[in-house]
């Protein structure tokens, strides 16, 4: 199931809950951007800037996740 976590301008940014091995990687490197609520993993790029934002996909081990514009 592709899940729809965030949308920035035209940019946006796709957490696949089934590829993820919940690491934490991402909660714990970019956890202003990056946190679970309600049992949900939110993203906010806003919260930090999209080098930070991309930096953190990119080093998902999982690859859960997919930058679109
Ligand atoms: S870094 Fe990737 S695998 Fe780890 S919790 Fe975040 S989305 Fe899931």
């Amino acid at each position: 199931m592709r899940v729809k976590v965030r949308k920035e301008s035209t940019m946006k940014v796709i957490w696949d809950s089934n590829k993820c091995i919940h690491s934490g990687n991402c909660v714990n490197s970019l956890p202003t951007a990056f946190f679970i609520q309600d049992d949900k993993l939110i993203v906010k790029p806003e919260n930090a800037s999209w080098e930070e934002v991309l930096k953190v996909v990119s080093a998902c081990p999982a690859k859960a996740f997919t930058v679109k514009e």
